[in-house]
């Protein structure tokens, strides 16, 4: 279980939930000028609530692409159906981890196996595959500050690292368990250098600030995007404090729960934490002591929440 309450309130989508493009929760706008195909997606884990918030919010105000196009999307809207907030870990999916399931799709031909995330998949694939620019808001089990993960090819690190924040930009080869929709088709190819995908990880999934860095992460892409210009941002959607410095960090190892013994941490360690000493204890998965390979390294969301054997239990980075 994570550490604190969840206090984060459960929004309201249900007048945007329809969707204008025959795909329940996808909504398309087009300037009808010249731009980018410009994607933002919230909700591909069921109980991350702060990115509904912030593509709530630009449904609400009316926000449209001036230039290119604009997608809108909440993915697995049948988690978020299921959300409790006395059990928030629950509903983070129903069959399958939406996260794991993009790239090759090697499952696709297997339809007994297919759960509703694979039948969403499926239907969401083309909008993703369509987009050149591509926004995806989460939320974190444990507090940490904000992080976006920008995927192993350099050109997203760099683009992510012209938006002013988050302050931690990690590039990192993502999960052994399956590949992420950021890491999806076109965000997949090194020759696509004009393509730029971006995950961001708001804060911790019940922390009333994560709705905060979901708009301001939201209103910077769309500017950035050229889909909009900044007068045509809501009010209060920037953070007023200044830009913060952002760092990139890369991710040299992502340690994966080990069957057996179940995985425990050494200490409540906080995502983004650097410990001095190589060989510092972090924890131990399937009995077995994990510690820091180096000096200087970076915890990125260490957390014992899904912790089944395959899944990512911490992924430890350096400065590039
Ligand atoms: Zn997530």
């Amino acid at each position: 279980m994570s550490s604190r309450a969840f206090e984060l309130a459960v929004p309201d989508i249900a007048p945007w939930r329809a969707g204008n493009t025959g795909v329940e929760g996808v909504w398309r706008f087009e300037s009808g000028q010249p731009g980018r195909q410009v994607l933002v997606s919230a909700l591909v884990h069921g109980n991350e609530l702060c990115g509904a918030w912030a593509l709530r919010s630009a449904l609400q105000a009316g926000l449209r692409p001036r230039r290119g196009g604009l997608t809108v999307l909440f993915a697995n809207l049948d988690a978020f159906d299921r959300f409790d907030p006395a059990v928030p870990d629950a509903s983070r999916f129903v069959g399958t981890d939406m996260n794991r399931l993009w790239g090759a799709m090697d499952w696709r031909h297997d339809t007994a196996a297919h759960t509703v995330e694979h039948r969403r998949v499926l239907a969401l694939a083309p909008f993703i595959e369509g987009a050149e620019w591509l926004l995806d808001l989460h939320s974190m089990h444990e507090e940490g500050e904000p992080l976006g993960l920008a995927g192993p090819l350099p050109h997203h690190a760099a683009q992510a690292l012209q938006l002013g924040a988050p302050a931690l930009v990690v590039a990192d080869a993502g999960h052994r368990a399956g590949r992420r929709m950021r890491d999806h088709g076109p965000f997949g190819d090194a020759g696509l250098a004009d393509h730029f995908a971006l995950l961001v990880e708001c804060g911790f999934h019940g922390a009333p600030s994560s709705v905060a860095v979901a708009h301001d992460m939201l209103a910077r892409f769309l500017v950035a995007s050229g889909a909009v210009d900044e007068t045509d941002l809501p009010t209060g959607w920037r953070v007023s404090a200044p830009a913060p410095t952002q760092r990139l960090l890369t991710v040299t190892e992502a340690v994966t729960v080990a069957a057996g013994e179940p995985p425990r941490l050494a200490q409540p360690w906080r995502s983004g934490e650097t410990v001095p000493q190589a060989g510092t204890l972090v924890g131990w998965s399937g009995g077995q002591p994990v510690r820091t390979p180096y000096d200087h390294c970076v915890l990125i969301m260490p957390t014992l929440v899904h912790a089944a054997p395959g899944a990512t239990l911490v992924r430890f980075a350096r400065e590039a």
